[in-house]
C-alpha cells in the first residue's frame, strides 16, 4: 500500500507566534487522524525552528519551501540542505509553480535542488503542473511529463514525493475535477521507475472537497495552501474520510 501524505504549504504566511497559535488549535484535533497518514507543515524559514522544537516527538513533520543546490557559499538569500536538517526539517517543497513563475526556477535548477535535498537527507516534494493556457491548448500531458523527466533526471525515487498542482487551480477556488487530477497523477506514475512514490494533488483543496479527491485511486495525498493556514480547516483535511 502506498503512503498517504497530507502537507500544508504555508507559503509566506505566519510568524513564529502565529505558528504556535496554529499548533495549539491543530495538534489536539489530530487525535482522530489514522496513524499511517503522514502530516507535514511547510513553513517560512523563520518559523522552522519553532515548529521543529514544538513538534519534536509528535507525529507532525516539518518541511521547508526551498533549498539551494550548494552546501554553502556566496549565495545571498539562499539556504542549504544541511542548514535545514540541522534544525530538524525533514521535507522540502521543490519547484513550486510560484518559485518557477516569480523566482526563476527552471527544470534544471529544480533538478539541482532535488539532488541537494536528497544528499542532505531531506525528502523533497517535487511540484509539477500546467498553466491555464497550456491546459486550454491541450498541452497538459506533454508539459507535465516534460517537467517530470527533466526534474527527476538522476534522482533517487526511493526518497521522493510528487505533487501535481495545476497552476490554474492554485488559490483560485477552481479545483481540478477529481477524475482529471487522477488521470494526470496516473500519467505521472507511468513515468516513474518506483511506482510507490506518493503523488499528491494540490490546488484549492478544502475540507469540502478533500474526501472526493482522496477517493481517487492514483491520488496519495494533498498539498494544501490556503486551507492549511487555519487549524480547523487543515485538521478536517487531515481527518478526511
Ligand atoms: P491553494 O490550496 O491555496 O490553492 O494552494 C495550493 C498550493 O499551491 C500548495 O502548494
Amino acid at each position: 500500500m502506498r503512503r498517504i501524505v497530507i502537507a500544508g504549504n504555508w507559503k509566506m504566511h505566519k510568524t513564529q507566534a502565529d505558528s504556535l497559535a496554529f499548533l495549539h488549535g491543530f495538534l489536539p484535533q489530530l487525535e482522530a487522524t489514522p496513524e499511517h497518514r503522514e502530516i507535514i507543515l511547510c513553513s517560512p524559514f523563520t518559523a522552522l525552528t519553532t515548529l521543529s522544537k514544538t513538534l519534536h516527538g509528535s507525529r507532525v513533520m516539518v518541511g521547508a519551501q526551498n533549498v539551494h543546490w550548494e552546501s554553502s557559499g556566496a549565495y545571498t538569500g539562499e539556504i542549504s540542505g544541511e542548514m535545514l536538517t540541522e534544525i530538524g526539517v525533514r521535507y522540502v517543497v521543490v519547484g513550486h509553480s510560484e518559485r518557477r513563475q516569480y523566482f526563476g526556477d527552471t527544470d534544471e535548477t529544480v533538478n539541482l535542488r532535488l539532488k541537494a535535498a536528497q544528499a542532505a537527507g531531506l525528502t523533497p516534494i517535487l511540484c509539477v503542473g500546467e498553466t491555464k493556457q497550456q491546459r486550454d491548448a491541450g498541452e497538459t500531458e506533454t508539459h507535465v511529463v516534460s517537467q517530470i523527466k527533466k526534474g527527476l533526471a538522476g534522482i533517487d525515487q526511493s526518497k521522493l514525493i510528487i505533487a501535481y498542482e495545476p497552476i490554474w487551480a492554485i488559490g483560485t477556488g477552481d479545483t481540478c475535477a477529481s477524475e482529471e487530477a487522477n488521470r494526470v497523477c496516473w500519467l505521472i506514475r507511468s513515468q516513474l521507475a518506483n511506482k510507490d512514490v506518493p503523488i499528491q494533488y494540490g490546488g484549492s483543496v478544502k475540507p469540502g472537497n478533500v474526501d472526493e479527491i482522496m477517493a481517487q485511486p492514483e491520488i496519495d495525498g494533498a498539498l494544501v495552501g490556503g486551507a492549511s493556514l487555519d487549524a480547523d480547516n487543515f485538521s478536517r483535511i487531515a481527518n478526511y474520510q
